[in-house]
């Protein structure tokens, strides 16, 4: 899975242990957050003594609006340990924002992202560093099995992914926001001004050069999914309208079909009136393509209201995420932001 473009400069790293950031948007993960954080710290502790990371290595939690005691327990993580840093934002943005602007408070030289429920084992993280020193920018974790994820998950996320594919939008597959990327990719990745983001689409258009690390899904730490039936569809429809405009040209399919339909019937109707001498037969044949014709042009509104709303919010400019409060940033004082 190399990426074709090939940066002029090898960033094969020479200057000892790089420092490494994980970056891990938490909502309403009160269940499985102090376990998570003494995983973490102990993935650290590990990949520093053989190397792989320096002492300066930290982990960034970002709480997205929590209404749960997922706040409290980050402040206390963060006051704990010199290397949790504590992330607040002013209210729920959902996953990609979180993540975002995780990303944009790190300043290390590697930076990994992962979920707080630790479904995606922190151990594959050695690989993916062990493939940044091989000269990797971007480093994508692919879920090879996922037999912990339900049945509907599983069948859903395959079919998107071949959708996506077919609408030729170039997705890693079975790869969500599992991955590592050099301070470079990172940097270029928050140049980015798109308000809706679409992480995993945005960080393949990067070019710089990748690879990926495939491992076993696992089941959920403890707590429950926080992306419902709701959120996975909102995110799908956003990785395809920020990334094809297949829907609009299928409207015009759609629209040329059903006018083929609509004139093979008017052609059928005159037919019977001229030839046979009866009347029009029924009303089934005025009221069905009344409705169908009806029922086509609803649908393409909708798609292309669904594009034009989405161009609406992306001219406003406006920010993806506020900042409330972080805490364990620069020692000994800890930063506060407002
Ligand atoms: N998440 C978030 N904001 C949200 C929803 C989810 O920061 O509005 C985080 C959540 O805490 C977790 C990650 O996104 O760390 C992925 O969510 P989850 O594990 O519930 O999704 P699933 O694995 O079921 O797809
Ligand atoms: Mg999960």
């Amino acid at each position: 899975m190399e990426s074709l473009v090939e940066p002029s400069v090898r960033p094969v790293w020479e200057k000892g242990a790089p420092s490494l950031a994980i970056v891990v948007p938490c909502y309403n993960e009160e269940a499985v957050i102090v376990e998570t954080a003494a995983a973490l710290l102990a993935a650290l502790d590990q990949l520093e003594a053989a190397g792989r990371a320096s002492v300066a290595s930290k982990i960034y939690f970002v709480d997205d609006g929590s209404m749960d005691a997922t706040w409290p327990l980050l402040e206390r993580l963060a006051a704990e340990h010199t290397r949790i840093v504590a992330v607040a934002l002013s209210c729920n943005r959902g996953h990609q924002n979180a993540l975002y602007a995780g990303l944009s408070q790190t300043s290390e030289d590697m930076v990994v992202s992962i979920d707080a429920d630790l479904q995606d084992g922190p151990e594959n993280i050695a690989p993916m560093i062990d493939a940044f020193l091989d000269g990797h920018e971007i480093v994508f974790g692919v879920r090879e099995k996922r037999e912990t994820d339900t049945w509907f998950k599983r069948m859903s996320a395959e079919g998107y992914y071949r959708l996506m594919r077919g609408l030729g939008v170039d997705l890693v597959f079975n790869h969500a926001d599992f991955r590592l990327m050099s301070r470079r990719a990172v940097d270029t990745l928050l140049e980015y001004p798109e308000t809706n983001l679409f992480l995993r689409g945005m960080v393949r258009e990067l070019g710089f050069r990748s690879t990926s690390v495939s491992y076993a899904r696992r089941r959920r730490l403890a707590g429950e999914s926080k992306y419902p039936l709701r959120r996975m569809l909102s995110l799908g429809w956003r990785g395809v309208t920020a990334y094809s405009i297949a829907p609009l040209r299928a409207i015009t399919l759609l629209g040329l079909i059903a006018g083929g339909i609509a004139l093979a019937l008017i052609a059928w109707v005159l037919a019977v009136k001229l030839f046979s001498g009866n009347a029009v037969p029924g009303w089934a044949s005025i009221m069905l393509p009344v409705l169908f014709i009806g029922s086509v042009q609803l649908l393409c509104l909708g798609v292309i209201g669904e594009y034009l709303g989405k161009i609406y919010q992306e001219v406003k400019r406006r920010p993806r995420f506020h900042l409330r409060e972080i805490v364990g940033k620069g020692t000994p004082e800890n930063h506060r932001v407002r």
